[in-house]
């Protein structure tokens, strides 16, 4: 039998575990262990497990699609290229937007930026990291000099103390979670803050449950506990951090102290001082969050309020401290890394500096590339279509799906239909390839060979094991198609996807000393390492921060509630995640059997003394409302949520959470607070 066995790395969260994918006869038929991974040791969870269920489904795109008269039609490669190249030079450069992917590669992505900045011309390019961790980006960037998770996943095992807040790690990231347990077994506490008493805090040494959006008055309490007990890390505090007169001016006024942070958080005051203690106390403590600390309109304030408590206890810059921020999607980071964002060029080098300006040009051989401008956000991109219509004319949406994963779906679906063209480049038809004027059949992780970023900044590889499916092709195969129709033939002319790394070595830093031939043989370098010579980077901030002068900023921070609070008409607070067996819009699980027979649709949790109220029972189907729609969904009625608080996953499309979600942005970040808005929830009668 002629098996194949392909190392490579699993396409869902940001953890980055390694596997086998295992091919008989060109097409993939399973997943097996790759035990000297040094992310996960071989070990994967469901979702790795059947990460090759969804490869060869019978709904993949297979050839280019061009609507007419509201219907697609199948379309040559030739006609969709011609059409798209038309269209794109048909508008001004403003007029268009690129979201680029998470989920494809650095290699696409960088090229994604690169077809924007220098063949149309635009500054509008984002991606999902804007729904995801901008507040993180722009938080650490602003105190530390660097907007990314300190230290390493293996880092967290050898932790004393670990604090997970806004993270369900079990679920979410579980091989992140197999370190917390065994930090436990070598005697670390593990902290866990959470509105809902996940399979993460029920692990847990000290659980905390909150009211949702009350991240900073948590912080700030925890702070005021620490020096009013002289905890703090005064050497760190000395010669590493600047402004700890104004943090401690703040977090010492009355507002912030024990009895008050336990009435507006819910949590009780002993628990606070506790937490408090261990981890003041700890050798080595270390913060795990993800989206339910950046999903705020406070997301920035949130992420700063944990890079205070790090520098005021010392915990930066050594094995087992850190501000983990645990990234959502396979290669979000390197997506973010590569510039898709409307700041910065690959390497976070400033779009506004005119030295990374000329840099670039010369690098990408053409004049101009909407230099000086800082372009939209993928919230401003929405928002621009919906309500100001005619402004933005065109989006080329790659491997994403805002129809399903954008905050207030009514909205988002105004700003589609305020468009003229919508291309979208997809493995599958999305509910956002739906909307689309041409789609494009682009290739998944196992078809190609390239490289992801994981959330510890840990360059890896995928490697291909299979063809794409019918006329589906590489994605960066797509983007230098277009670009060589449009005339930026010399620019656009690669043959593999190790040379557009090559590229992306050149003019980015924080990836020069990072080979093929490297990562074939380590398996895995971190960045930054700017030279063939350099180990790599799995702690950052060792001796002195990425900051101009090297010091920490320690930034005073006001608690603000949410944008939308309970009251009389919407009395409860929704909060959206995933669960273990979906990720995001379902794309991918829902595609794979296993994955959806274990959750087939969607919930709404809510508790046994709230669903009494409202005459509501286990298994009933009961509708959601907020201001922006209503959504029927069956209630989950469970001890494991805190009176006064709901939550939906927003994987569903027939029960999207998202038709409920705040569009409140974060004013520096951009991103949405999907993880505090006002709902009530009813009884369905006969004939609603
Ligand atoms: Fe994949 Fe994340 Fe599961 Fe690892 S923990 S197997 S990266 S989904």
């Amino acid at each position: 039998m002629d098996v194949k066995y392909i190392p490579t790395t699993c396409p869902y969260c940001g953890t980055g575990c390694g596997f086998n994918l295992v091919v008989k006869d060109n097409k993939v038929i399973g997943t097996a262990p790759w035990h000297r991974n040094p992310i996960n040791q071989g070990k994967v969870c469901p979702k790795g497990n059947y990460a090759h269920e969804f490869v060869n489904s019978p709904d993949r795109l297979t050839k280019p699609l061009i609507k007419k008269n509201g219907q697609f039609e199948e379309a040559t490669w030739d006609e969709a290229y011609k059409l798209i190249a038309s269209k794109l030079k048909s508008f001004k450069p403003d007029e268009v937007g690129f979201f680029s992917s998470a989920r494809i590669s650095n290699e696409e992505n960088y090229l994604v930026a690169k077809f924007a900045r220098a063949v149309v011309k635009t500054p509008h390019i984002d991606h999902c990291a804007r729904l995801c961790h901008a507040s993180t980006v722009a938080g650490l960037a602003a105190v530390f000099g660097s907007g990314a998770m300190t230290n390493s996943i293996g880092d967290i095992a050898d932790s004393k103390c670990i604090f997970v807040i806004g993270s369900n790690t079990f679920e979410q990231h579980p091989l992140i979670g197999r370190n917390m347990v065994l930090a436990q077994q070598k005697g670390a506490k593990l902290i866990v803050a959470d509105p809902r008493v996940t399979p993460t805090a029920k692990q847990a040494d000290l659980y905390m449950p909150f009211y949702s959006g009350t991240d900073v008055q948590i912080f700030n309490g925890m702070m005021h506990q620490i020096i009013k007990n002289g905890w703090e890390d005064k050497e760190f505090i000395k010669n590493r951090t600047k402004d700890f007169d104004k943090l401690k001016a703040l977090v010492m006024q009355d507002k912030y102290n024990l009895e008050n942070t336990a009435k507006i958080s819910g949590i009780p005051a002993d628990r606070i001082a506790t937490a408090a203690e261990w981890f003041a106390k700890a050798d080595s403590a270390c913060i795990c969050y993800s989206m339910g600390i950046t999903q705020h309109s406070t997301g920035v304030d949130n992420v700063k309020s944990i890079a205070n408590l790090q520098m005021i206890t010392g915990n930066l810059g050594r094995p087992g401290t850190g501000v983990n921020a645990l990234r959502g999607q396979n290669n979000v980071q390197g997506a973010c890394d590569m510039g898709c964002l409307p700041n910065v060029y690959s390497g976070y080098q400033q779009v506004i500096n005119e030295e990374m300006q000329k840099k670039m040009k010369d690098a990408w051989g053409v004049d101009t590339i909407a230099e000086g401008k800082v372009g939209y956000t993928v919230t401003d991109m929405i928002n621009v279509a919906a309500d100001k219509p005619g402004t933005l004319k065109c989006l080329y949406i790659v491997g994403e799906n805002p129809m399903l994963s954008d905050p207030d779906l009514h909205h988002v679906k105004k700003g589609f239909d305020n468009l003229d063209f919508v291309i979208v480049q997809d493995i599958f038809m999305t509910e956002t390839a739906q909307e689309a004027d041409v789609v494009l059949p682009g290739a998944c992780y196992a078809e190609k060979d390239g490289t992801q970023s994981n959330t510890e900044r840990r360059v890896q590889k995928w490697r291909k094991a299979q063809d794409p499916p019918g006329e589906a092709k590489l994605d960066w195969q797509i983007i230098c198609d277009i670009a060589k129709a449009m005339g930026y033939e010399k620019q656009f002319s690669y043959k593999s996807a190790e040379e557009i790394f090559n590229e992306i070595r050149k003019v980015t830093p924080s990836y020069a000393g990072i080979t093929y031939a490297r990562l074939d043989k380590a398996d895995a370098v971190h960045w930054p390492c700017p030279t063939v010579e350099h180990p790599g980077t799995p702690i950052l901030h060792k001796e002195k921060f990425a900051t101009g002068d090297g010091i920490g900023i320690l930034t005073p921070i006001e608690f603000k509630y949410p944008a939308e609070v309970p009251d009389a008409e919407y009395p409860l607070i929704l909060s959206t995640g995933r669960c273990l067996w979906q990720f995001h819009t379902g794309s991918m699980t829902r595609r794979s059997e296993d994955l959806e027979r274990e959750a087939p649709t969607g919930w709404v949790e809510i508790c046994p003394e709230d669903a009494k109220a409202l005459g509501i029972v286990n298994g009933e189907m009961v509708r959601a409302v907020s201001r922006r729609g209503k959504v029927d969904i069956t209630a989950k009625v469970t001890e494991d949520i805190k009176k006064g608080e709901v939550f939906i996953p927003f994987h569903f499309a027939e029960c999207a959470a998202n038709i409920l979600t705040n569009n409140a942005l974060d004013p520096i970040a951009k991103i949405p607070e999907y993880k505090a808005c006002a709902v009530r929830i009813e009884k369905i009668t006969g004939g609603n």
